[in-house]
């Protein structure tokens, strides 16, 4: 424990209160309050709520009480403070500041999370998936399918890091042994190993960007002409009104964004200004939004006047949107109303017969809204997140997953250039301390009771 950072951190709410709590934990905790406080607490009782000064330069700067948890009776599990000063900003500041001075670090975010998992005081599966995931609307299957992601991840991570460990030990032993030139971590297998491993946290790694998209609300861009219908559908998606609807040409000028779930995934509806050449400044400026919208958007829905539009004019559309979205983007195109007496069910459906992911629907008389919705799911893999595979949503997971992506890159160019045990074992204990930080602390204990289990070496 002796090199585990002492962190502080505001725990209540950023801003102006009545009162505010900084909470302080780690080794040196109770040493580093007592360095801003105007009486030890280091000496007093676990469970005690002690009156006390904050003191900077000397100067007195606010009356607090200081509640000392001892280890391991504490959220964390560590040593912790709690200070309780008045709610002001700069006093909150001046409190932090002082902690930083006084030996503290500025704790990361879910960092007291972090340490009550590390400390067997919860599991963190739950803690980290129900605080990071799950948005107070999301359905009953969203928690459920984001609790079973949360399982398998953390048994994934251990079992990659349970083989690297294996070869860990071999490479260890190599360093006992250094006189004889001795091999005992086959090269070849460890390269074919380090392969699987990249392959497993690559794609953990890119599942990021789907897992990021369900905790934010997967965004959907609806681009179309004006008067193609977009208002009215999202509308009918909300089942409000919300948008303006008109008749006049070009009302939508800037973005409306709406949350809507669908099968338990949250969905973020943009709404964007019509497609035509303008001279309008304003209207310009609403449909280049409208392209970048398109840009950072999940999929797009191409939405068209079924009865004023031929192929032709779909075609170039379609074009366009693919050019200004970039390749690759999901585009759903929406034949909307439907429901008009022009409408020739068969003549369309044989002129737009080669259209890729084409629904005919009314937005108007909400028609059709469930194969809508049908392929929305299939642009967000809903299928992958309802198996319960693994999905990353959390930020400090991904940078984790990131670093080791790193150290595996680099133990594979130490194998390809024969680099030295010692510096491979290094390496590789880079790659296991990065996938340690997501699921547990792993140190050199692990790597010994290893060698001493699998090996009877007469020692
Ligand atoms: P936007 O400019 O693309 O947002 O289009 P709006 O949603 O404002 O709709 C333009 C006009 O088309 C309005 O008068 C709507 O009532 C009408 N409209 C929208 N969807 C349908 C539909 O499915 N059928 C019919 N008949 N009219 C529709």
């Amino acid at each position: 424990m002796s090199n585990v950072e002492t962190i502080c951190a505001l725990s209540t709410a950023p801003g102006i209160g009545g009162i505010a709590v900084i909470r302080v934990s780690g080794p040196q905790a109770l040493e580093i309050c007592d360095k801003i406080l105007n009486k030890k607490i280091s000496t007093k009782d676990s469970h005690t709520a002690n009156h006390a000064w904050v003191l900077v330069e000397q100067e007195k700067l606010d009356e607090v009480v200081a509640t000392v948890f001892k280890s391991p009776k504490s959220f964390t599990g560590e040593d912790t403070v709690e200070i309780a000063c008045h709610g002001s900003v700069f006093i909150q500041q001046k409190i932090i500041e002082a902690l930083l001075y006084a030996g503290a670090q500025l704790a990361k975010p879910g960092e007291f999370t972090m340490r009550a998992y590390l400390n067997g005081k919860m599991d963190l599966s739950q803690a980290e998936a129900v605080a990071d995931l799950i948005a107070s609307e999301g359905a009953a299957e969203h928690k459920q399918a984001l609790h079973q992601m949360r399982g398998g991840f953390s048994k994934e991570i251990n079992t990659l890091r349970d083989r690297l460990i294996h070869f860990a030990s071999m490479v260890e032993l190599e360093l006992d042994f250094a006189e004889e030139d001795v091999e005992f971590a086959n090269r070849a297998q460890l390269v074919k190993l380090l392969h699987e491993i990249m392959g497993v946290v690559n794609a953990l790694i890119e599942s990021f960007s789907l897992g990021n998209a369900l905790k934010n609300g997967v965004p959907v861009a609806i681009i179309g002409a004006p008067n193609a219908g977009k208002s009215t559908l999202l509308n009918a998606l909300l089942n409000e009104e919300r948008a303006i609807v008109s008749e006049i040409a070009g009302t939508t000028r800037d973005t409306i964004e709406d949350y809507i779930t669908l099968g338990g995934i949250k969905f973020k509806f943009i709404d964007t200004a019509g497609l035509r050449t303008t001279n309008d400044a304003i209207e310009k400026l609403g449909i280049e939004r409208a392209y970048d919208k398109a840009k950072s958007a999940s999929a797009i829905l191409l939405m068209f006047d079924v009865n004023t539009t031929s192929a032709a004019e779909l075609a170039a559309m379609r074009a366009d949107v693919m050019e200004q979205a970039g390749q690759g983007k999901h585009i759903i195109v929406l034949a909307n109303k439907v429901d008009h007496p022009d409408f020739d069910k068969a003549n369309f459906e044989k002129q737009f017969a080669d259209v890729k992911h084409l629904i005919f629907i009314s937005a108007k008389n909400k028609l059709h809204m469930a194969e809508l919705k049908e392929e929305l799911m299939n642009t967000v893999n809903a299928g992958r997140v309802n198996s319960g595979q693994t999905i990353v949503t959390n930020l400090r997971h991904h940078e984790a997953l990131t670093k080791a992506a790193q150290s595996l890159n680099e133990i594979l160019i130490g194998t390809e250039n024969n680099v030295s045990a010692d510096l491979l074992a290094v390496d590789i204990r880079k790659t296991l301390y990065h996938l340690g930080e997501i699921t547990g602390q792993i140190n050199a204990d692990d790597l010994l009771n290893n060698i001493f289990s699998k090996f009877c070496i007469g020692k």
